[in-house]
């Protein structure tokens, strides 16, 4: 009989609608338990040569200035530029273009260059939520502005290209493709069930218990059954709501809390500052209610076995689909037991 934790299968994401190949026989050997010692150098609170901390000059040449608390400014080498024209461009519907306004910043989440998610306080943990909060409302507010993503690359092996604790917020008039996916499918289970597909997700993994990595009052974290990344989790809202904007008081700290509770739960995993990109998916903010949203985060971390050795997306799956080997039911298990 076909033991699905155990035979090779495919599992459905039903947020994107894609399958993910699982090979759990490949992982049968038994776990070496790897630590590379000294992977990454501890860092010092203030670095004079950081553009991100206080005081110091950045990329551009702007002064930071001698900031306390949560600090956001205008990314220098933005992305996207407010004041882009409108234009489209298309030639017999095969080479298409579009012009793309946005406006992107960063958000320092402290003045401590060596203070990540994981080592905050609640309270300081909680002015960044409220920055985010913040930031969403001012910027989803703008005409042109109809979604606002927000995202953490953490460490040089996700591309970060400063160790200080920060995370970026770009902002723009398309809803973009992982987005777009989402919504269809999330529209599309509210149409046919009448329900919320996370609140039903919430529900049934909270019930089975074996993908669960960690919870408190407002919010679930978990391996997602169709993971693709070896240790990547969602952080699910109990509550049904929206986007970040419909936190009440107790839920953003709530959300600190569990940010702060997966954070460290990576960083005991191998041992070192775990790298990662992590987001926030939410209701777009083109004006429409979007009841169909549930807001959640994505963990997606590339580390499979050790400090070192990370999984590729390459071969089958640039080519194919994706694939993993280590189950998520596996991958929760070892990161609840940290
Ligand atoms: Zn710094
Ligand atoms: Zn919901
Ligand atoms: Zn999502």
């Amino acid at each position: 009989m076909f033991d699905w934790k155990q035979d090779p299968h495919r599992r459905f994401n039903p947020l994107t609608r894609e399958w993910v190949l699982v090979s759990p026989h490949r992982t049968e050997r038994p776990w070496q338990g790897q630590v590379e010692a000294g992977a990454a150098a501890a860092q010092p609170d203030y670095d004079a040569e950081c553009y991100l901390c206080p005081g110091n000059p950045r990329a551009g040449g702007v002064l930071n200035p001698s900031y306390t608390s949560t600090f956001i400014f205008d990314n220098d080498f933005a992305a996207l530029k407010p004041d882009t024209p409108h234009d489209r461009f298309d030639r017999d519907g095969l080479l298409i273009a579009e012009s793309e306004p946005g406006i992107c910043r960063v958000v320092c989440f402290s003045p401590k260059h060596n203070l990540t998610i994981a080592n905050m306080d609640a309270k300081d943990l909680r002015k960044v939520v409220d920055a985010w909060v913040g930031q969403y409302v001012e910027l989803g507010a703008r005409p042109t502005i109809n979604y606002v993503q927000i995202f953490e690359n953490r460490g040089p092996m996700m591309g970060a290209s400063n160790p200080h604790p920060h995370c970026q917020i770009w902002s723009n008039h398309a809803v973009p493709n992982e987005v777009a996916r989402e919504q269809a499918a999330q529209a599309a289970w509210r149409r046919e069930r009448g329900t919320c597909l996370c609140c039903d997700y919430a529900k049934l993994e909270l019930a089975a218990g074996d993908r669960v990595v960690d919870q408190n009052e407002c919010f679930l974290s978990v391996v997602p059954f169709w993971g693709v990344w070896p240790f990547e989790t969602m952080v699910i809202s109990k509550r049904h709501l929206t986007a970040i904007d419909g936190l009440s008081e107790s839920e953003r700290d709530g959300l600190a809390d569990i940010l702060k509770r997966v954070t460290a739960r990576y960083d005991r995993l191998f041992h070192v500052p775990f790298p990662y990109s992590m987001g926030f998916h939410q209701r777009p903010t083109d004006g429409a209610p979007h009841e169909e949203w549930h807001f959640h985060t994505h963990f997606y971390p590339p580390l499979l076995r050790s400090a070192t050795v990370r999984k590729f997306l390459v071969g089958y799956e640039m080519l194919a689909g994706p694939q993993r080997d280590i189950t998520p039911e596996a991958a929760a298990k070892r990161l609840r037991a940290l």
